[in-house]
């Protein structure tokens, strides 16, 4: 089988500890035949002013970034190994400077791809605790979950919908679960709009204590394909270069079952797939 992982990060982001270049050579000893970088846009905090834990964050170099993934790029290209592709993760928010600044970027570097991700929502980031303060867990979620519709209907250019439940990741609820039979409206709502919009769904191992392996979770994978939802990509949304494609089996066993056959990788105007069979 053929191995992607598109969504992961580098030193680049903030948050990322290996280099590009020792996440290339950890993807290349792994076997990856496709890897996708995807640093940290997070211009929603810029926009909308959000910090986190108090703190504000710093920004990923466009500059630097793409420069020296475009050379790397060209380099294992010449190789014909793996295919190197230089994406974002953009932070959405309906701001109309968050948008200027996407279009912005996406006009100077023309990313290979865009994952379009709902990371902030009422002012806060919904992975810290701040967010949650107050909140049940149904208003937590149903805040986060429109957020979401609203960011399938970004001006800019996208090509992924990031890790839906992301709320769930570090929830402080003792069933952090986030299940479509408890959200169902709001849940096809999206769905169906991913659908609609062409876009394809992430499934993204990183689901740390949201009590799924990958999220979104199963059911509403499942609930995506029965609506006709046939295109998807996985992500390891690693930070460091040990953690590329980890929980990629389970995932893909999963996937099987509920009855796909092939991952979507975009890269710049096309779309190519991956088979999922053996
Ligand atoms: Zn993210
Ligand atoms: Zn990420």
């Amino acid at each position: 089988m053929i191995l992607t992982d598109v969504h992961v990060h580098t030193a680049f982001s903030a948050d990322g500890e290996s280099t590009l270049e020792e996440t290339v050579a950890a993807a290349r000893a792994k076997g990856l035949r496709v890897l996708g970088v995807s640093e940290h846009f997070d211009y929603d905090y810029l926009a909308a002013g959000v910090l986190a834990e108090g703190k504000p964050i710093p920004y990923t170099d466009a500059e630097a970034y793409f420069s020296r993934i475009r050379r790397l790029q060209a380099r294992e290209a010449e190789r014909g190994e793996l295919r190197l592709l230089a994406g974002g993760e953009y932070g959405f928010a309906p701001l109309a400077q968050c948008f200027d600044l996407y279009e912005e970027l996406n006009r100077t570097h023309r990313p290979d791809f865009v994952v379009n991700s709902v990371h902030t929502c009422d002012g806060y980031d919904c992975y810290f605790g701040e967010y949650f303060a107050g909140k049940s867990k149904r208003d937590a979620y149903l805040a986060y979950l429109d957020r979401v519709r609203e960011s399938l209907d970004a001006p800019y250019r996208y090509d992924i919908v990031g890790h839906i439940g992301y709320v769930a990741r570090n929830a402080p609820y003792p069933d952090p679960v986030l299940r479509y039979e408890e959200f169902a409206d709001v849940i096809d709502d999206i769905l169906k709009t991913v659908i609609v919009r062409r876009k394809i769904l992430e499934v993204n191992t990183s689901s740390r204590t949201a009590g799924t392996p990958f999220l979104p979770g199963a059911d509403i994978l499942t609930r995506y394909f029965e609506l006709g939802g046939r295109e998807i990509s996985f992500a390891s949304d690693a930070h460091r270069a040990d953690a590329l494609a980890r929980g990629r089996e389970t995932a893909v066993a999963a996937l099987r079952t509920i009855g796909f056959t092939c991952l979507s990788v975009p890269d710049g105007e096309e779309r190519f797939f991956v088979s999922l069979e053996e």
